[in-house]
C-alpha cells in the first residue's frame, strides 16, 4: 500500500495514528540534526519530521534526497508543540513523525521551481515542461476548479432533465465564422473531414431527433489568428432545447451559473441577481461595446445636443455632417499630464477617431484642452447632463456612431485600468439580446451573419431580408460578463424555407447550399420542433473564477501563443508514407 491518506487531508484528529503518505519533496530544511520535508500531493502539504535517532543507513538516505523526490513516508502523526503550529498550511497543526522513509523515485534537478511562483519562468518553458508547471499550486487549484464547474454543469443539468450525448469530430465543416481544421482521409482520395467549429449542426439534428434537452462538454476547432483568450481548441457547455423561446433558455443558463457560483467559487460576488438585460444597440450606445464590463460606470454619454450651436469648429462640422459628440468622464483625471493626453489620444486613433477633445474641471471651473472653445452655458449644461465635476476629465469623441462608440468604448477600458476602476471580486454577468442578424463585410461587399447562419430572425424583420437586411434583427444573444463574451446562443430557424432564404442571403450558390448543407435542410422537413440552445465557453468562465489574466492557465496542456504544443513539438513533420497513404503532396 502506497498510501493510507493523502499529505494535505491530515488534521489533529489524526494525531495518535500510525499513516503512510506518498508526494514529492516540496521543501526541505536541516536543524541541527532534525531534518523537515514539506511533502507535498495534490491534496496539499504536510510536515515530515526526520529525528535523528532513525537507523543510518535511513539518515544517510534522507541526507541524499532533494526537491521533488517521491517519497513514501510511514510514520506517527504528532500535533505540533504550542508555538510551532503553521497557520498558513492547511495541515499546520500537525506533523508526521517518520519511522520510515522509502524513496520511490530520485528526481533530477528540475528547470525551475514548482514549490513557489516567484521567479516564474517565461510560458514556453512553462509550457515544454507541463507536467511539472501543473504541479505548482496555483495550477492544481485552477485543474480542480475546472473539474468542479464541469461536475457542477452536469449534475444541475441532469437535475433539469438534460441529457449528455457525444457528438462526432470527425464531421463536416459546421461553420461559426472561423477557418476549419481539414481531416484529409486516406479511404476516399481527395476528401476531407473537418473538425467541427462547434456542434452546432449536430444538436440541432438532436433536437430533430426527439433528444429534447441535451448538452455537451464539447471540444471546439476554430483555426483563427490567436490571442489571449483564444485557443485552436477550447471547450464550451454546448446544450439545445426544444420546444423554447428565447428567455426560456436565458433562465436555464442563468439559474445554472447563478446557483454554481457560491458552491465553486464562494469568493466571487454575483453584480446583480437577476442579471440585467440589454439590447445590443443599448449595450453600444452606453458601453461602446457588444462585451461592457458591468463592474465600473463611465457611461458614453451623447452630449450632440449640448454642442448644438457649438462655435468649436470640430463639433460643427461633425454635427453638420450627421455625426454625433459623446464623450467619458473619466473620475480623479484632471491632473493628467499633457504627455499622458497624448499618448491617450494615439489609443483614441487606434479605434478610428480622428482626435480626442478633452477638458479638465477643477475647483476653479473648465482647464485645457477644448475649455476655450466652451460656453459657460454650455458647461453647465454639460454637467448637470454627464454628472461631472470637479477633479474629472471628459474626453470626448466626435464621428459618426459607430466609430465614437467604438472610440469611447475603447477609451473606456483603458482608465478602467489606469485607474483600477473594476472590482476584482465581482461576475459582472449580464445578457445582451436583440442582436443585428446580419454584419455587412465591407472587404468583400457582402452580408455575413452575425451569429452563425442557423439563427432565426425576428418573425416581424423577415419581410426587411430583401429591402433592407442591415435592419433585420435576430433571436440571438451573448452572456457577458467583466468585458467577455462569456456565452452565445439563438433560438434556431427550424424552418426549410427560412434556413434556404439565409444561405443565399449569404451569398451561396443552390448547389453549394445543397452539397453543403442539404442534410439539414432535409431534416427540416421531417418535422423539426422549435428549439434553440446555447454555449457557454468553460475555458473563459474558469479563467474568471480563477482570476486568471488568460486562458491558457486554466487548461492543462494549451498550446502556446503560436498555437503550438512545445511540450510534443506539435505540428511536427509525419512520414513520407503516411503523407503517400493520405494521397498529399507538397507543393
Ligand atoms: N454554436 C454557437 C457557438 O459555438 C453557440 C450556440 O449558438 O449555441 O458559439
Amino acid at each position: 500500500m502506497y498510501r493510507t491518506h493523502t499529505c494535505g487531508e491530515l488534521r489533529p484528529a489524526h494525531a495518535g495514528q500510525t499513516v503512510t503518505v506518498s508526494g514529492w519533496v516540496n521543501r526541505r530544511r536541516d536543524h541541527g540534526g532534525v531534518v523537515f520535508f514539506d511533502l507535498r500531493d495534490r491534496a496539499g502539504l504536510v510536515q515530515i519530521t526526520i529525528n535523528p535517532d532513525l537507523p543510518k543507513e535511513m539518515l544517510e538516505l534522507v541526507a541524499s534526497v532533494r526537491f521533488e523526490w517521491v517519497l513514501q513516508i510511514e510514520g506517527l502523526v504528532h500535533n505540533r508543540p504550542t508555538g510551532n503550529e503553521n497557520p498558513n498550511m492547511a495541515t499546520g497543526e500537525i506533523e508526521i513523525v517518520a519511522k520510515n522513509v522509502t524513496v520511490l523515485n530520485p528526481a533530477k534537478i528540475l528547470p525551475f521551481m514548482v514549490s513557489s511562483d516567484a521567479d516564474l519562468p517565461d510560458e514556453n518553458t512553462r509550457l515544454k515542461y507541463r507536467y511539472l508547471d501543473l504541479r505548482r499550486e496555483r495550477l492544481t487549484k485552477n485543474m480542480v476548479l475546472r473539474h468542479k464547474v464541469i461536475k457542477f454543469m452536469r449534475d444541475y443539468l441532469d437535475k433539469q432533465g438534460f441529457i449528455e450525448i457525444e457528438t462526432p469530430i470527425m464531421f463536416k465543416a459546421t461553420p461559426e465564422g472561423a477557418r476549419d481544421y481539414l481531416v484529409p482521409s486516406r479511404i476516399y482520395p481527395g476528401q476531407f473531414y473537418a473538425l467541427p467549429q462547434s456542434p452546432q449542426q449536430l444538436k440541432q439534428l438532436l433536437m430533430v431527433a426527439g433528444m429534447d434537452k441535451y448538452f455537451q462538454i464539447a471540444r471546439c476547432f476554430r483555426d483563427e489568428d490567436l490571442r489571449g483568450d483564444r485557443q485552436p481548441e477550447f471547450t464550451q457547455l454546448d446544450l439545445e432545447m426544444s420546444y423554447v423561446h428565447r428567455d426560456d433558455v436565458l433562465a436555464l443558463v442563468e439559474g445554472l451559473f447563478t446557483e454554481m457560483l457560491p458552491a465553486v467559487a464562494p469568493h466571487k460576488k454575483v453584480l446583480s441577481s437577476p442579471w440585467p438585460k440589454f439590447s445590443y444597440k443599448e449595450v453600444m450606445e452606453k458601453y461602446g461595446s457588444d462585451k461592457p464590463d458591468l463592474r465600473f460606470g463611465m457611461e458614453l454619454v451623447d452630449v450632440s445636443d449640448v454642442f448644438a450651436k457649438s462655435e468649436f469648429k470640430v463639433f460643427q462640422s461633425t454635427l453638420e455632417s450627421g455625426g454625433v459628440i459623446k464623450c467619458v468622464v473619466a473620475p480623479k483625471s484632471a491632473e493628467m499630464s499633457r504627455k499622458e493626453l497624448d499618448g491617450l489620444t494615439e489609443v483614441a486613433k487606434t479605434f478610428g477617431a480622428k482626435g480626442m477633445p478633452y477638458m479638465a474641471i477643477t475647483a476653479e471651473g473648465m482647464k485645457g484642452g477644448i475649455a476655450k472653445f466652451v460656453t459657460e452655458e454650455e458647461f453647465a449644461a454639460l454637467k448637470s447632463k454627464t454628472g461631472a465635476g470637479a477633479g474629472d476629465l471628459i474626453v470626448f469623441a466626435t464621428d459618426s456612431r459607430a466609430v465614437v462608440n467604438k472610440t469611447l468604448g475603447g477609451l473606456r477600458l483603458w482608465f478602467r485600468e489606469k485607474l483600477d476602476l473594476a472590482d476584482k471580486s465581482m461576475m459582472a454577468f449580464a445578457w445582451v439580446v436583440d442582436f443585428p442578424f446580419f454584419a455587412w463585410n465591407e472587404e468583400e461587399q457582402k452580408w455575413e451573419s452575425e451569429h452563425h447562419p442557423f439563427t432565426m430572425p425576428k418573425m416581424e424583420d423577415l419581410p426587411k431580408f430583401d429591402t433592407n437586411p442591415g435592419e433585420v434583427y435576430s433571436d440571438a444573444y451573448d452572456m457577458v460578463c467583466n468585458g467577455y463574451e462569456t456565452a452565445s446562443g439563438s433560438i434556431r430557424i427550424h424552418r426549410r424555407d427560412i434556413q434556404m432564404k439565409m444561405f443565399q442571403m449569404l451569398g451561396l450558390s443552390d448547389e453549394d447550399i445543397q452539397a453543403k448543407f442539404g442534410h439539414m435542410l432535409e431534416a427540416f422537413e421531417y418535422g423539426a420542433p422549435p428549439h434553440g440552445g446555447m454555449a457557454p465557453g468553460i475555458d473563459r468562465l474558469v479563467m474568471l473564477l480563477a482570476d486568471e489574466p488568460n486562458i491558457r492557465e486554466v487548461i492543462a496542456f494549451p498550446k502556446n501563443q503560436n498555437g503550438r504544443d512545445v511540450m510534443a513539438d506539435a505540428p511536427s513533420e509525419v512520414e513520407p508514407k503516411q503523407l503517400k497513404e493520405l494521397h498529399i503532396k507538397f507543393n
